[in-house]
C-alpha cells in the first residue's frame, strides 16, 4: 500500500494521515510506521487555542505518574522520545497542522497550514488534536495575553521573577503551576470560585507547604486591570458580591481544557462541548476510515498515558480498516 497515485491524476496517497503530534498522536505514528504504513503526521503550529506540536507536555515541565520514568521525566523530553521512536519506524513528521477536511471525499482530504492548495490525500486518518487552555473571558484578559496574562506557566513563568502573581483554578494543574510559579515569583495568590479545591490531595498538600503560596477562595476574577502590562485583577466575591482590587502584575490561567474540533465540526459527530464521539472500546468516530484519540476525544481521564494508549487503539484499529477495505 503506502504512498500510490491514484486513477484520477491526485499526486499521492497516503494509508495513514494523522492530525497532532502528541502522545495519542506519536504513538498512533509509532505502531502504524512498524506496521509499514508510512504514516504522515502533520502536527499543529503552536496557535494557543489550536493543536500544540508535540502536544500538552512540551507545556509542562516534570511528568511524575509517565509509568517507567520512576525519576521523572521533563514533558518536552518525553515527547522529544516518543519523536525520534515514531521517526526510526520511518514516519514523517510535516509542520503546518490540518486546517480543513473533506470527510466527505474518498480518498479523505486534509489541507495542511503549510501545504497551498493541494491537499494530503489519505485512505484513513487518525485525528489526535488534542485540546487547548480555556480563557475566563473577562475583559481587559485577551488584551494582556503575552502581557502579563498567560495559560503557561512553564513558558512564561521565568518573567516573573520576583513579582507577585495569581494563579486561577482549583484542579492539578492550577496547583502544580502555582507551585512550579514559585521558583520564580516572590508570591502566587490561588483564586478559586468555590471553598473546595478540586485538585488531588497530593498536591493540595504541597501546595499549602508553600510558604509562597497564599489562597482567595469562593472568589472570581471579572476583570483584568493594566494599560500595556498587567497591574492587577478585580475579584468578586462569589457569595457577597462584594469586588476588591488584588495587585499584581502576572495572571496564570489554567481552569480547563478544550478539544481541537472546530475543522470537524458538521463533518464528524461531536458531544454538546465538542468532544469526538468514538464507538465504545475503539477509536471508531461516525465516519468510517476516521478514528479518533487522546484529548479530542476523552471528557473525562486526559492524562499522558491514557491518550497514547488511545493512540494505540486508533493505529490497530486504522490497520484493521485498512487491511479490510483494501
Ligand atoms: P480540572 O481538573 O477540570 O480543573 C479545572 C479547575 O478550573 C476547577 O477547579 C474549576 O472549578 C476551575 N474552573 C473551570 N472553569 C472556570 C471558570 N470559567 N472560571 C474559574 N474557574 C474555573 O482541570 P485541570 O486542573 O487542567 O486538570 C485536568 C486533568 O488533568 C485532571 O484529571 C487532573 O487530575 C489532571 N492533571 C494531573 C496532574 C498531575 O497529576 N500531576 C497535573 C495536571 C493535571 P471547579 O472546581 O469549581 O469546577
Amino acid at each position: 500500500m503506502n504512498d500510490q497515485s491514484s486513477e484520477d491524476g491526485m499526486a499521492e496517497v497516503k494509508d495513514v494521515v494523522i492530525l497532532g503530534s502528541g502522545p495519542a498522536g506519536l504513538t498512533a505514528a509509532i505502531y502504524t510506521a512498524r506496521a509499514t504504513l508510512a504514516p504522515l503526521i502533520l502536527e499543529g503550529d503552536g496557535d494557543p487555542t489550536g493543536d500544540q506540536p508535540g502536544g500538552q507536555l512540551m507545556l509542562t515541565t516534570e511528568v511524575e505518574n509517565y509509568p517507567g520514568f520512576p525519576d521523572g521525566v521533563l514533558g518536552p523530553d518525553l515527547m522529544q522520545e516518543f519523536r525520534k521512536q515514531a521517526e526510526k519506524f520511518g514516519a514523517e513528521i510535516v509542520s503546518g497542522g490540518a486546517v480543513r477536511v473533506d470527510l466527505g471525499q474518498r480518498p479523505f482530504a486534509v489541507w495542511n497550514g503549510s501545504g497551498g492548495n493541494d491537499p494530503v490525500r489519505a485512505r484513513a486518518v487518525i485525528v489526535a488534536t488534542g485540546a487547548h487552555a480555556i480563557r475566563l473571558g473577562v475583559p481587559g484578559e485577551e488584551r494582556l495575553v503575552g502581557h502579563g496574562v498567560s495559560t503557561c506557566a512553564t513558558c512564561d513563568g521565568f518573567f516573573f521573577r520576583d513579582q507577585d502573581i495569581a494563579m486561577v483554578g482549583g484542579g492539578d494543574s492550577a496547583l502544580e503551576e502555582a507551585i512550579f510559579l514559585t521558583r520564580f515569583a516572590r508570591s502566587v495568590t490561588v483564586i478559586h470560585r468555590r471553598n473546595e479545591l478540586r485538585a488531588s490531595r497530593i498536591m493540595q498538600a504541597r501546595a499549602r507547604a508553600n510558604d509562597k503560596i497564599s489562597f482567595l477562595l469562593e472568589s472570581r476574577v471579572v476583570e483584568v486591570l493594566g494599560g500595556s502590562a498587567v497591574s492587577g485583577v478585580r475579584v468578586e466575591n462569589v457569595l457577597t458580591g462584594e469586588n476588591a482590587t488584588l495587585d499584581i502584575t502576572g495572571l496564570f490561567v489554567a481552569i480547563g481544557h478544550e478539544p481541537n474540533t472546530s475543522i470537524f465540526k458538521g463533518q464528524l459527530d461531536m458531544d454538546d462541548r465538542g468532544y469526538i464521539l468514538t464507538k465504545p472500546d475503539s477509536s471508531l468516530t461516525s465516519v468510517a476510515g476516521i478514528f479518533a484519540c487522546g484529548d479530542v476525544q476523552d471528557r473525562i481521564y486526559k492524562q499522558a498515558i491514557t491518550a497514547a494508549g488511545s493512540g494505540c487503539m486508533a493505529a490497530l484499529d486504522a490497520e484493521r480498516w485498512l487491511r479490510e477495505t483494501s
